[in-house]
């Protein structure tokens, strides 16, 4: 059974088994993601080695993401790795002193000017929100806090203030040196941390293009900040090709009551303005360590997909968890289940917006008539750069859009796209006016259509040129 919603799965020690990328992709992964904020710049190059294997040897396109490190701010290192605080202890971070030596009563920062950006009765939220203080007084280096909610902390946990506001700038240093990484090992998706702005994201494209990249950008929407009015949040949207519903971070800064509003304002809007939307983080928590996820979790993933996402994205429960292979098959089976409500779910049948170009207003055209004339299979999408499909995926349907390219760079990039399935084929080997025979015929020998099946097909007149979309077809299989 096809499934329309895209599992971006990141990779880290528990995928690096020998045959476990390829179990990964035959359950249902359609996109890898390597965390920049972990490991060395060879163990990404060798895990890229091996996606790049495992795709050609199960022939399943797979996208690469390099996923940014950017400005998270984090606690130094406790001289016995971790410590327990309980409420009304005291407990000061300090950006002076030694990284290596935290004690029950204090601990150092990396970002050295986070005292100047804090002031008393800020609640600053350690590990993801698990433990809370709340600042007493600044002294000089120092920040002195009460412990709202303790626990055990430990090195290197990250630091959110809520409600946002942290100064610190977008692309670090490291940032920068990894996009030129990114670049020189070709990955399809670059994604930008804690952007603030769409300057952060200009900045980024900037670099990728004066590393001559092709890859597209994913804003990771994350502070608080970035989504306090509809008309900043657009701006990011609009500079980026795509975005990430980074619930950690951006639900530890707005707290959860608002992350639930948000979510679904940004994917509607995201799909609006004709950009991809991937929602991550917890969606499946408790499979790092259980062979089941729990009913909330699947209806929390099952949500995310009636909410419209593309995709839905997995941290640790593949990185570091103990069932790698499972948690893809479960959220697959999810998928599956949840786009069967989709099907019954009312589809918009009138065009309201104007395009801007032909091959758009194709696109769209395409989709209201799939989804309003009786007996249609399938779309097929001859690309060349994957926009046509992209919008075509805009529009909500239960159709499989077939998107066939001889682009490899194409290939891999559609398959983050919801509703949308890959396909390599060279338009340019044949025969003009044999194109549409040999590709219903290809679509029937793999049975994904059968004769008297109606096949909606786009293509340019121009064989093999960027942005040519202008035909659009009904065809019955023969
Ligand atoms: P991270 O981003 O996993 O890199 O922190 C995602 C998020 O914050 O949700
Ligand atoms: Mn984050």
């Amino acid at each position: 059974m096809l499934k329309r919603t895209k599992i971006v799965a990141t990779l880290g020690p528990s995928t690096d088994a020998e045959g476990i990328l390829e179990r990964l992709l035959k359950a249902g992964a359609n996109v890898f993601r390597l965390n920049f904020s972990h490991g060395t710049s060879s163990d990404h190059r060798k895990r890229v080695e091996r996606v790049r294997e495992a795709s050609r040897k199960t022939g399943i396109p797979v996208a690469l993401m390099a996923d940014l490190q950017g400005p998270k701010i984090r606690i130094a290192r406790f001289l016995h790795q971790k410590i327990t605080l309980a409420p009304g202890d005291l407990f000061t971070l300090d950006a002076t002193m030694d990284p290596a030596a935290g004690t029950n009563a204090c601990v150092g920062i990396d970002y050295k000017a986070l005292p100047d950006d804090c002031k008393p009765t800020d609640q600053l939220l350690l590990d993801d929100g698990r433990i809370q203080l709340e600042v007493l007084s600044i002294d000089g280096s120092k920040i002195h806090t009460k412990v709202i909610i303790g626990g055990i902390l430990s090195n290197n946990k990250g630091i959110n203030r809520l409600g946002g506001g942290l100064s610190v700038d977008a692309l670090t240093d490291k940032d920068r040196f990894d996009i030129k990484f990114a670049a020189e090992i070709d990955f399809d998706y670059v994604a930008v941390s804690f952007p603030r702005s769409a300057e952060d994201l200009i900045e980024a494209r900037r670099l990728l293009d004066e590393s001559q990249s092709r890859a597209e950008i994913i804003a990771k929407v994350e502070r608080a900040e970035t989504v306090v009015d509809h008309q900043t949040l657009d701006s990011i949207i609009l500079a980026a090709d795509g975005v990430m519903v980074a619930r950690g971070d951006l639900g530890v800064e707005i707290g959860d009551a608002e992350l639930i509003g948000v979510q679904k304002h940004l994917i509607r809007r995201a799909r609006e303005l004709n950009r991809f939307v991937i929602t991550a983080t917890q969606m499946m928590e408790t499979m790092i360590h259980n062979p089941m996820p729990t009913r909330a979790e699947v209806f929390d993933v099952a949500n995310a997909i009636l909410d419209g996402t593309d995709a839905v994205m997995l941290s640790a429960e593949t990185a570091a968890g103990d069932y790698p292979v499972e948690v893809v098959q479960a959220m697959t089976r999810i998928c599956q289940g949840a786009e069967k409500q989709q099907l019954v779910a009312p589809v918009p049948t009138s065009p309201t917006k104007i395009c801007e170009r032909i091959d758009q207003a194709i696109a769209r055209s395409a989709m209201y008539t799939a989804n309003g004339l009786n007996g249609v299979r399938a779309i097929v999408c001859l690309t060349e750069s994957g926009s046509t499909p992209l919008w075509m995926s805009r529009i909500r349907s239960g159709l499989p859009i077939y998107a066939l390219t001889r682009n490899s760079r194409t290939l891999r990039r559609m398959a983050l796209y919801r509703g949308v399935q890959p396909i390599f084929f060279d338009v340019t080997a044949l025969d003009k006016d044999r194109i549409n025979d040999a590709i219903l015929a290809g679509l029937k020998a793999d049975g994904r259509v059968t004769c008297g099946d109606i096949v909606l097909l786009t293509r340019g007149s121009l064989i093999g040129a960027h942005g040519q979309t202008n035909l659009m077809q009904i065809l019955q299989v023969q």
